[in-house]
């Protein structure tokens, strides 16, 4: 993971936010090269569930309207939604170094000693025993077992947990709740009244909107609803680079549906989910699906079909997977809480049946920001025989560039035949000229940043207007016709 941080600062794809002043926790900006990819997946999210949604059980393409809707909404919202009143996770503070952790994201070594130091569960075994050794404790993890502390864990235990930066025990203040919200005040005064928050998630601006896009389109339930935009978490513990961060992006539709039709629906988006992120590079051996246990549910699935993850094998989370994308049964939860707190009507009439009735969701829910993370860490290659060490092994259609434009010398004759091919592609590609350097450093830097061709201009294209295309992953090269590059590329971006 360090490498892979390290190559996404050296290449411009993600940088620590106000990185001049030290950073800030949980945020992250995206550079020249990460805001294209990130582009290319929320593009390629857009492009499969509303300009082109898949077909249906029925044979038709089923019906997607997007929307975007504003961050910061009636605070009345998030009391709705549950979020106000049960957004929240269990925390421990401890007392000596004022840090905060997730309760349910420690870890103790069990052995048959009374210490149990506390660890987060995702931190490596090399680092615990260094960890260990520091202490005066074991010298290796042999004869340890690793056990999440759940709540009663973490009370019954809570004088022999020695935190994760301490070495005494004690320290760890008993769990409390503590709101992922982040809140500010709109218009000048900053009381009680005027508080409002930055949303969580995009899915509530899509409920807010139900009615308005009824009756504004010619949708017919079953049909879905999407959005992707930015949502806020100020996260006990932001890490894993941009896994978990407290600024992000989402990727949500909301599936509006008869409930007696739910469980085919979900089992339907499910299906053309986990099909859509192989099509975009994540291979099968790094993917998993998973239905949630029941202690996991969420408030507004208790009562239907639950949860189902479509999961990704992170190098900090191997041999485990972590979450990617949910896809879950919200029953009719939101719709009713929003009729209940905005006393208007939020149910549906069929103009069919002359019936009236309010509809369930299935809602598939990805991070964008994860998928980007998802993409790179599949992407990255190391292949010691190649003078970058590495390449990014991204599918043409998220690639940053499609192409590098490369004259093999700087000559007078190869340069201009370079520019035209490169002002002819960039109309359709985002493409890369690049005329300087010796063309095997030339072909390196295009492997670090997952460039899958570059097209070389030589002393033959002069001759006979042939170029060389060389491949990013088996750098095989083939010749062929500068008119022929464009069709070349357009049949390499599918899927
Ligand atoms: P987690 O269990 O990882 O906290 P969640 O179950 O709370 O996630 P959802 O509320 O279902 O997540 O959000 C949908 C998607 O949004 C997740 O699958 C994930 O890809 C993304 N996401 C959620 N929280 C974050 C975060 N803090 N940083 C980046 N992406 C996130």
């Amino acid at each position: 993971m360090k490498d892979i941080v390290a190559l996404c600062k050296r290449r411009g794809f993600v940088f620590a936010a106000s990185d001049i002043y030290g950073g800030l926790n949980g945020f992250w900006d995206f550079g020249p090269l990460g805001v294209e990819l990130k582009n290319n997946l929320r593009d390629l999210w857009w492009k499969a569930m509303v300009i082109t949604p898949p077909i249906g059980p029925d044979g038709n393409p089923v019906e997607i309207v997007g929307i975007d809707s504003a961050i910061i909404q009636n605070p009345k919202t998030w009391e709705a939604s549950g979020h106000v009143g049960g957004f929240s996770d269990p925390m421990v503070d401890c007392r000596e170094t004022k840090k905060r952790y997730r309760a349910d994201h420690l870890v103790v070594l069990k052995n048959d000693t009374d210490k149990w130091p506390a660890f987060f569960e995702d931190v490596e075994d090399t680092d615990i025993e260094k960890r260990l050794k520091k202490l005066g404790l074991a010298q290796d993890l042999t004869g340890y077992e690793r056990h999440n502390l759940t709540e009663p864990d973490i009370l019954a235990a809570l004088d022999k947990v020695i935190g994760p930066d301490v070495d005494k025990a004690g320290t760890l203040t008993e769990p409390q709740q503590f709101n992922l919200m982040f809140h500010t005040f709109v218009g000048a005064t900053a009381n009680e009244d005027n508080k409002a928050y930055l949303r969580p998630e995009t899915a509530q601006g899509i409920f807010l909107n139900f009615k308005n896009v009824v009756d504004s389109t010619r949708v017919r339930v079953p049909f879905g609803i999407a959005q992707i935009g930015k949502a806020f978490r100020n996260e006990v513990t932001p890490r894993n680079f941009i896994f978990r961060s407290r600024e992000f992006e989402q990727m949500e539709m909301e599936w509006f549906c008869r409930a007696e039709e739910a469980k085919m629906w979900q089992e339907f988006w499910f299906e053309e989910r986990a099909h859509w992120w192989k099509s975009i590079g994540l291979s099968s051996a790094n993917l998993q699906m998973r239905p949630h246990e029941s202690d996991e549910l969420a408030h507004y699935a208790k009562e239907g079909l639950g949860t189902s993850d479509i999961e990704y094998k992170f190098p900090f989370t191997d041999p485990d997977f972590g979450e990617l994308e949910g896809i879950a049964h919200r029953c009719d939860f939101d719709l009713t809480q929003h009729q209940k707190f905005s006393g208007q009507k939020m149910d549906y009439l069929d103009p069919v049946a002359q019936e009236r009735f309010t509809p369930h969701v299935i809602e598939p829910a990805a991070g964008l920001t994860r998928g980007v993370l998802a993409l790179i860490c599949e992407a990255y290659t190391v292949d010691e025989s190649r003078p970058s060490g590495v390449y990014l092994n991204f599918h043409p259609s998220v690639a940053p560039k499609k192409a590098a434009i490369l004259p093999l010398t700087a000559k007078e004759e190869h340069v201009p035949l370079a520019q035209k091919l490169y002002l002819e592609l960039r109309e359709e590609f985002p493409v890369d000229l690049d005329i300087k350097q010796n063309i095997g450093k030339r072909y390196a830097r295009q492997d670090e940043i997952g460039t899958p061709y570059c097209f070389t201009i030589d002393n033959d294209t002069i001759a006979d207007q042939t170029v060389t295309v060389r491949d990013r992953n088996t750098m095989a090269q083939e010749r062929i016709h500068m008119d022929k590059v464009a069709d070349y590329l357009r049949e390499k971006m599918k899927r």
